[in-house]
């Protein structure tokens, strides 16, 4: 029987990170993975696919709706191959899991293909295409997520998807219905409507985006309104049925009135639940909650003391930087290191266009705990780089302490803001002010001028251009 140090079970970018700096620091390695290609959710069916997408959909919208602002006049009809677009999209994923292959392989990382499941706290049994059971001295089961549904919704993976077949359809609905305004109703509703869809997108709350800052899912709205999404907000979604080809949504609106919406597809986007079927977490006595997360403590060790969880699969943002750094902490912790995350500091981001980005607390958060702050706003529309490509919607928001200073929140909509919100939180890290971030020199003409002059703006009506 092979012995490890370590095994991750899981290869998405928690479990592949988690691998990689095990590896690195030294432990005998392996990672256990129940499909063919490695990079979990992330790569296969989430962040990757999704990004791919959204790029290709945002040049063909480019194409119809923009290209003639900048003199450029395409002869003839502009069309979709939308069979090429979804092959190159599976080309980047192809690309992006060898990728992660070649680092298992470089890094001398024993990889399994199979279920992992516990024989007990040091034994798994892999059952794959070959079965075999190995021995770990510690185990990290990072084993995900999967779509979350309603109870009355029977996902048929043909009308009735979620991201997953979403990712992969054989044509462009004529009216997807899409049931959560989140982060994956937004992005490939997106991906949709400028494809030519009619999208429709219900939400149980009262905004999109409910947990970022209001301001945020305020101009969202407004965007994507213009870009012909349409919104029904504070509806709560009571059926969903299939008549052949057509699907009905039935919903409650405010007032208690039933509203019923038919379309072509229904895309279920309501959240994310941790996955562990298959694990046998039980055989280890490992604690999973009553939300079927793994439970662990601050150091993301379970009641087992050498089996650790990290990412989707326990508490805390579904996001796969934060898996990664989960990753990472625990192998350091494993090699006797003492390693911190601040969860506090994970930025989030929704890759619409204007994309939207956040770190730190909201204005609702600051205003719930009672916390004394500055709030310092900047437009886009008034940079000079906004202007000149075209990217004039959306704004940089600084949230600072009202007595120190301190940065404490920072949101962001508009042109590459998923990138820019890094700033933000190397600002953060450091505990910069807003007077700081104020006084350095940021490149002109930039986006990342805009939160200069936020910052500018937090620290007392001094933004420059407005
Ligand atoms: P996962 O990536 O879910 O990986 C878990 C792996 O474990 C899977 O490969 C699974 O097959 C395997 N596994 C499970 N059980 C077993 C077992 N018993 N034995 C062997 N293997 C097992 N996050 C972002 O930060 N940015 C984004 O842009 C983004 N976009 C997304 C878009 C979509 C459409 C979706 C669905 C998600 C997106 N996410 C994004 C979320 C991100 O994908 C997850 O947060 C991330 O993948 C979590 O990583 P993980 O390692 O915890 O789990
Ligand atoms: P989400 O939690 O972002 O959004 C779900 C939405 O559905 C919420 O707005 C919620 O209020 C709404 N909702 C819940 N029940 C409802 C009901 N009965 N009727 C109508 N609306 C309802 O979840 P998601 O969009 O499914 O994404 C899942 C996870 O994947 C998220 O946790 C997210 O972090 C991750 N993800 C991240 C990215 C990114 O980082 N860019 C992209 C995609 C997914």
């Amino acid at each position: 029987m092979s012995k490890y140090d370590v095994a991750v079970i899981g290869s998405g970018p928690g479990g592949y990170v988690a691998a990689i700096r095990c590896a690195q620091l030294g432990m005998k390695t392996a990672i256990i993975e129940k499909y063919n290609t490695l990079g979990g959710t992330c790569l296969n069916v989430g962040c990757i696919p999704s990004k791919a997408l959204l790029d290709s959909s945002h040049h063909y919208e480019d194409a119809i709706k923009h290209f003639e602002d900048h003199g450029i006049e395409i002869p003839g009809e502009v069309k979709i191959n939308f069979k090429k677009m979804i092959e190159r999209k599976g080309a980047v994923v192809e690309q992006t899991t060898k990728g992660i292959e070649f680092l298992m392989n470089k890094n001398k990382i024993d990889v399994f293909t199979g279920v992992g499941a516990f024989k007990d706290a040091t034994h798994i049994e892999i059952t794959g295409d070959k079965n075999e059971t190995i021995e770990a001295a510690n185990t990290i089961i990072a084993t995900g997520s999967k779509p979350a549904t309603l109870p009355f919704i029977k996902i048929d993976k043909e009308r009735i998807i979620t991201s997953t077949e979403a990712l992969s359809l054989k044509e462009i609905p004529k009216h997807m219905i899409v049931i959560g305004g989140g982060v994956i109703g937004l992005e490939l509703g997106q991906v949709y409507r400028r494809l030519g869809a009619e999208v429709s997108v219900i939400e149980y709350m009262d905004r999109i985006i409910p947990t970022m800052d209001s301001a945020q899912s305020k101009e969202l709205t407004k965007v994507m309104k213009k870009q012909g999404v349409k919104f029904y907000l504070s509806h709560k979604v009571s059926a969903v049925s299939k008549k052949k080809n057509e699907i009905t949504v039935t919903a409650t609106d405010k007032k208690d009135k039933e509203v019923t919406f038919t379309g072509d597809y229904c895309l279920v986007s309501v959240g994310r639940r941790a996955f562990t079927e298959g694990l046998k977490p039980e055989n280890a006595g490992v604690k999973i909650t009553e939300r079927g997360l793994v439970e662990t403590n601050e150091h993301l060790q379970t009641n087992v003391k050498n089996i650790y969880a990290i990412g989707d699969v326990v508490k805390g943002a579904m996001l796969a930087h934060k898996a990664s750094e989960e990753g990472t902490l625990v192998a350091e912790i494993l090699a006797g290191q003492k390693p911190h995350i601040d969860y506090n500091l994970i930025p989030g981001v929704v890759y619409t266009w204007p994309e939207v980005a956040s770190v730190g607390k909201t204005e609702e958060q600051l205003k719930e705990a009672k916390v004394s702050y500055n709030s310092g706003q900047f437009p886009m529309r008034a940079l000079g780089r906004s202007r000149a490509s075209g990217d004039t919607d959306g704004f940089v928001k600084i949230l600072s302490d009202k007595e120190t200073d301190e940065v404490l929140g920072v949101h962001m909509v508009g042109a590459r803001v998923a990138d820019l919100i890094a700033e933000a939180v190397v600002a953060m890290e450091f505990r910069a002010s807003a007077e700081d971030i104020a006084r350095m020199s940021h490149a002109h003409p930039t986006y990342a001028e805009a939160v200069k002059e936020a910052a500018l703006a937090a620290t007392g009506d001094r933004a420059l251009h407005v």
